[in-house]
C-alpha cells in the first residue's frame, strides 16, 4: 500500500475499528493462555504436593503411635507399681480379716495355717507373681509353689544377683519403713535354671505375727505385659485409618504388622537392610523400595517413613504406594478440570463480552473520526475555494496594476521621447536619432541630409494674438509639415518654434526639393486666426567625419543667413538659396 494522504486517513479512520478489538482479543488470549498454564502447572506440582503432603501424613501417623508408646512407657512403672501394691494390700486384707475374726477363738498356729491356706491360691502371669510371707527372723510361711519345700525353713542367707542376701534387705526395710517398694532380684518360678530376674517388690509388714509379705513382677515380665498392652492399642490405631503400622523390635525383629498383607516378601530382606542403614545413620527418615500392594497384588513403588521410639528401642513406620498418590490426583485432578473448565467458560464468555464492547467502542470511535475528518473536509475545501478566489483577484489585481504600470512606463517613455505641445520628437530624442542616423551613414557611406527651420516672427503672432495662439500654430504647423514628410524622415523640436527634418539615405539635392516643398506647402498654407505664415531653412548635407557639434554650426550660420537674407527662404550649404 502506497502511504498517500488518502490511505493515511482511510487508516486513521478504521484504526480504532481494527487496533482496539484486536488489543481486546490479546489480552484475553493472554488471560486465556495464562489461565491454562496455571492450570497445567498446578496439576504438575499436584503429585509432588501430594506425595509431600502424603508423607507429612505418613510421619504424622507414625509419630502419633511413638508419643503413644512413649507415653506408655511413662504409666508402665507406675502401673506396674500399682499391680503389685494391689496385690499385697488383697493378701494383706484377707490375712487381718481372718486374724480378726480368729484372734482368741483359735491358736496362733491354727490362725497362721488358715492365713497361708487362703493366700496360697493368690498367683498371677501363670504363677510367676506371688504372695509370700515371711517372718523377721527369715523364716518362710507362705513359699511359692516351686520353693514349697523350703517353707518353715530359714531363707535367710538367701543371696541375689549381685551377692546381696536379698531377705535380710528385706527384712531391714520392713522393719525400717513398715512398707513400700524395693527392687531386687530373686528366682523364677518358670526358670528350670534358677536365674536371678530383676523384680519389682512390695513390701509390707504384718505386725500381728512379725511377719512381713510381699509379691513381686518380674520386669521382663511387665515389660512383656505392657508391650502386649501397646502392641494392641497401636494395632488398633493402625487399623484406622489407610495406611499400615508396623513395628519392629530394636533387632528388627517384626513385632507388629497392621498391613493386611503379612505374608513373608521375597524383598523383606532387602528393606530391612535398608531400615537398618538409615538407623545407623539417623533417629528417623524414609525410606524408598517395592513391594506387593494387597490391594492390586502388584508390585509397587512404595515410601516408608521409620523412626526409632528411642535408642536401642522399638522402630515405628508407615508408609503408603505411590499408586495411591494416583489415585488421589485423579480425584484432584478431575476437581481441578471441572474448575478449570467453569473458569475458562467464564473467561470466554467475559472476552467475548468485553470484545463485543471494544467493538462498540471503536465502532463509535471510528464514526466520531470519521465526522471530524469529514467536517475538516469540507472546512479545508471551503479555504481552498476561499483562498482560490483571493488567489484570482490578487492576479486580477496585479494583472490591471501590470497593465496601469505598462501604460505608465510607455507614457513615461513617450514623455522622455515626444514633445509635450506637438507630439513629435523632443530636442533629446532627435539629437539622438540624428546622432544614430551619422553613425549609420559613416558605416554604409550613404548620404545623409538635415534641414532646419524657424517660424519667421513668431513673437509678433505671440504678441498679437496670444501665447495660446502661438501654441496652436505651433501644433498646426508641425502637422503640416509632418503630412509631407516620408516616411523615412524624422520630424523633431529643437526647441521654441526651431524645427529639425533628418532625412536619411537623402542627397542635398534630394533634400532640397524637399525643403522647397515644404517651403511652399507653409507659404501657401492658410492658418486658423492668424492666416498666413513663412518659415525660414537651413539645410546641409552630412560631411564624412564631421562632428556633430560642426554640423549644427553649419545649419545655423545658414539658418541665420535665410533669416539676414530677408526671411522665407532656404539656404542650403552649397551656397544656392531658394527663394518665393
Ligand atoms: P525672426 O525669427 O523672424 O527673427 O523673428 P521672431 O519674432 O520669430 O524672433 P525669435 O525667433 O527670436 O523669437 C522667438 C519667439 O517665439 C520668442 C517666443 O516668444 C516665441 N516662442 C518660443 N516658443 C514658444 C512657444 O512654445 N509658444 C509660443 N506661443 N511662443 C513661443
Ligand atoms: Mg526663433
Ligand atoms: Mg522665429
Amino acid at each position: 500500500m502506497i502511504l498517500t494522504e488518502k490511505n493515511i486517513l482511510k487508516f486513521i479512520v478504521f484504526a480504532p475499528l481494527i487496533t482496539v478489538p484486536f488489543i481486546a482479543f490479546l489480552i484475553a488470549y493472554f488471560i486465556l493462555t495464562r489461565n491454562h498454564d496455571n492450570f497445567q502447572t498446578t496439576i504438575k506440582s499436584l503429585q509432588k504436593d501430594l506425595i509431600v503432603v502424603e508423607k507429612k501424613k505418613v510421619q504424622a501417623k507414625v509419630e502419633s503411635v511413638i508419643d503413644l508408646v512413649k507415653y506408655r512407657q511413662s504409666i508402665i512403672k507406675e502401673e506396674l507399681k500399682n499391680r503389685v501394691k494391689d496385690r499385697v494390700y488383697t493378701a494383706y486384707n484377707v490375712a487381718h480379716s481372718i486374724h480378726q475374726q480368729f484372734k482368741g477363738k483359735k491358736s496362733d498356729e491354727e490362725i497362721k495355717k488358715l492365713i497361708v491356706s487362703a493366700l496360697r491360691p493368690l498367683i498371677w502371669n501363670n504363677a510367676e507373681s506371688f504372695i509370700w510371707i515371711l517372718d523377721f527372723q527369715g523364716v518362710s510361711y507362705l513359699a511359692p509353689e516351686y520353693l514349697r519345700h523350703l517353707e518353715g525353713r530359714s531363707w535367710i542367707d538367701i543371696q541375689g544377683a549381685s551377692g546381696e542376701y536379698v531377705i535380710q534387705e528385706e527384712i531391714a526395710f520392713c522393719q525400717a519403713h513398715q512398707e513400700g517398694f524395693f527392687w531386687n532380684t530373686f528366682t523364677k518360678p518358670n526358670d528350670p535354671t534358677m536365674q536371678q530376674h530383676e523384680q519389682l517388690v512390695y513390701l509390707k509388714a504384718f505386725d500381728d505375727y512379725n511377719w512381713y509379705m510381699g509379691s513381686g513382677e518380674y520386669l521382663q515380665t511387665a515389660a512383656q505385659i505392657s508391650d502386649k498392652e501397646l502392641l494392641n492399642s497401636i494395632q488398633k490405631i493402625g487399623e484406622h485409618g489407610s495406611s499400615y503400622i508396623f513395628v519392629l523390635d530394636s533387632d528388627l525383629s517384626i513385632l507388629l504388622n497392621t498391613s493386611i498383607n503379612k505374608t513373608p516378601h521375597a524383598n523383606t530382606q532387602n528393606v530391612l537392610k535398608k531400615i537398618e542403614t538409615l538407623l545407623a545413620k539417623q533417629e528417623s527418615g524414609f525410606i524408598e523400595y517395592e513391594w506387593i500392594n494387597p490391594v492390586t497384588q502388584k508390585q509397587e513403588q512404595k515410601y516408608s517413613y521409620i523412626q526409632r521410639v528411642q535408642k536401642d528401642g522399638w522402630i515405628i513406620g508407615s508408609g503408603f504406594y505411590a499408586s495411591e498418590i494416583q489415585t488421589v490426583a485423579k480425584i484432584q485432578i478431575k476437581t481441578l478440570e471441572g474448575e478449570y473448565n467453569k473458569e475458562t467458560r467464564y473467561l470466554l464468555v467475559l472476552s467475548a463480552f468485553f470484545i463485543l464492547i471494544s467493538f462498540v467502542v471503536s465502532y463509535i470511535l471510528h464514526i466520531y473520526i470519521k465526522k471530524i475528518l469529514q467536517r475538516y473536509e469540507i472546512d479545508i475545501l471551503a479555504k481552498q475555494k476561499a483562498l482560490r478566489k483571493l488567489n484570482q483577484s490578487l492576479e486580477a489585481k496585479v494583472q490591471s496594476r501590470t497593465k496601469e504600470l505598462e501604460e505608465s512606463t510607455k507614457q513615461l517613455q513617450e514623455l522622455a521621447h515626444k514633445d509635450s505641445l506637438t507630439s513629435i520628437e523632443n530636442r533629446y530624442s532627435i539629437m539622438k536619432t540624428l546622432e544614430s542616423e551619422i553613425d549609420r551613414a559613416k558605416r554604409y557611406k550613404t548620404k545623409l541630409s538635415v534641414v532646419m527651420y524657424d517660424i519667421d516672427h513668431f513673437k509678433d503672432i505671440n504678441d498679437t494674438y496670444g501665447h495660446d495662439v502661438g501654441d496652436d500654430i505651433l501644433i498646426a504647423l508641425t502637422q503640416l509639415v509632418n503630412q509631407n514628410c516620408r516616411e523615412i524622415d524624422f520630424l523633431g523640436r529643437y526647441g521654441g518654434e526651431e524645427f529639425l527634418i533628418i532625412m536619411p539615405n537623402t542627397s542635398r539635392e534630394e533634400a532640397k526639393e524637399f525643403a522647397h516643398r515644404i517651403r511652399l506647402v507653409v507659404q501657401n498654407h492658410s492658418f486658423k486666426i492668424i492666416g498666413k505664415l513663412t518659415i525660414s531653412l537651413g539645410l546641409i548635407e552630412y560631411r564624412e567625419g564631421e562632428e556633430i557639434k560642426e554640423l549644427f554650426k553649419r545649419l545655423d550660420i545658414l539658418l541665420y543667413k535665410a533669416k539676414n537674407g530677408g526671411r522665407n527662404r532656404l539656404c542650403s550649404d552649397d551656397e544656392t538659396e531658394d527663394i518665393f
